[in-house]
């Protein structure tokens, strides 16, 4: 194989096309020279047909795949004369995801990534990773179906990239500890009290970044930074004892790496994700990219602060299941994305979703190592299915 040149032609495919990231992808794409840089295989949605089949003819993609069987008629039309190929349900997205590409990019929300993901795993090629769900619910079992296929993996959450540009350029058996930053979210300075009865526009409404509903509202609990952690474990090959957690409210330290020396280095820039996505679709080679250029005159001060465990039990409960490995993870995530969907429903309180994945995760306490995905998929729907329970 001739090695990769900053101009070499590529093909992508975008799975969660239609999302926050999906969206950011395909723009970062177009500043990266469009189709004179990349053949769009796949491009997967899911409610949005309409956006799906616009950006399939904007980016001339091979397969245009919905998960939602009910409209498959609707995207097959509007894709009628553009020679694009149109497909619908949880199949024939798994299917599309494993048409080889070189690179992946898996930015479907939620557990149902998964399957998708390691779809295209068992291609060998690079996979740059928005969906943190698959390595805290698969965890070393994503890993290693990462290596066995000889495969590369690129983190794109801005954390974890900004960790992996730091890594990249020093010695990782010299690091002592990372650093994930957290913005604190909208309800960073509120009170228990006042977070009892915060609304899902109120939750959704990040002070920083603009990213989709679910990781939004999970910014506002921290589970987003719980689930964080235990992707940084896997992605690093951290012990649990090496991972820590500030707030900074501005958002511009996108995280941090300590050395054994006591140094420490790290990634800094606007909150754009186009720049995390760029570092991934680029590498090993940086993007020229348009996106907001620091003005440290302007910007004056950077904060930071210890979280708060008692308002932010999401933090308590990754420790929890970082301690425990195996399928804590699975179970972890499996309980919040059931409690999260009762908030968005107006069937749970703000507090009640960590209140329930606790209860969940003390339940399902003593659960083995996964050796299988079913072992993986057993755990989440045993989670999810007792966090339901507690719905009233
Ligand atoms: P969005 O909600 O904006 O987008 C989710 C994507 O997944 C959409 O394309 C959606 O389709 C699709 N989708 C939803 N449900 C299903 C399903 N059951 N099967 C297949 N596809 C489905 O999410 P984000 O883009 O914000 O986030 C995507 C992933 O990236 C998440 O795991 C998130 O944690 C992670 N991430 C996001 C960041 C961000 O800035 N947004 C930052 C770092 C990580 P449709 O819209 O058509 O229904």
């Amino acid at each position: 194989m001739s090695p990769r040149t900053a101009t070499s032609h590529r093909r992508i495919s975008i799975l969660g096309a239609t999302g926050s990231i999906g969206v950011n992808t395909l723009d970062v794409i177009r500043h990266m020279g469009g189709r004179e840089a990349f053949d769009v295989v796949a491009v997967t949605g899911s409610a949005n047909a309409t956006l799906l089949a616009r950006q399939a003819r904007e980016a001339g993609a091979q397969i245009a795949v919905t998960a939602d069987e009910r409209l498959y008629g609707q995207l097959k039309d509007l894709l009628a004369g553009s020679g694009i190929e149109a497909a619908a349900g949880r199949e024939a997205l798994i299917e599309a995801a494993a048409i080889p590409a070189d690179i992946t990019m898996a930015a479907i929300v939620g557990m149902a990534g998964l399957e998708p993901t390691l779809a295209a795993v068992a291609n060998g090629g690079t996979i740059a990773l928005a969906n943190k769900e698959c390595l805290v619910s698969a965890g070393g079992l994503f890993i290693d179906a990462v290596h066995g296929a000889g495969g590369t993996l690129l983190p794109v959450d801005s954390e974890h990239n900004a960790i992996f540009q730091v890594l990249e350029a020093d010695r990782k058996q010299a690091v002592e500890r990372v650093i994930l930053t957290a913005s604190g979210g909208p309800f960073r300075t509120f009170s228990r009290e006042q977070m009892e009865s915060v609304t899902v526009e109120t939750a959704r409404a990040h002070p920083n970044w603009s990213m989709g509903l679910k990781i939004s509202i999970d910014s506002a609990s921290m589970f987003n930074k719980a689930l964080e952690m235990i992707e940084a474990r896997y992605l690093f090959d951290l012990a649990p004892g090496q991972i820590e957690v500030i707030v900074h409210p501005q958002s511009i330290v996108h995280s941090m790496v300590g050395y054994r020396d006591g140094s420490i280095l790290a990634q800094l820039g606007p909150s754009d994700m186009r720049t995390a996505i760029g570092y991934c679709l680029g590498w090993p080679f940086r993007p020229d990219l348009p996106v907001e250029r620091l003005d440290f005159a302007k910007l004056a001060r950077l904060e930071f602060e210890a979280p708060d465990q008692a308002r932010f039990p999401a933090l308590r409960l990754a420790r929890q299941a970082l301690e425990a490995g195996g399928l804590s993870g699975a179970v972890l995530n499996g309980a919040k994305e059931t409690a999260l969907d009762a908030f968005i429903a107006g069937r749970a309180g703000f507090l009640e979703m960590a209140e329930m994945v606790e209860r969940v995760m003390d339940q399902m306490a003593d659960l083995p190592e996964a050796r299988t995905l079913d072992d993986v998929i057993a755990a989440d729907g045993e989670a999810r299915k007792r966090a339901a329970a507690m719905i009233p």
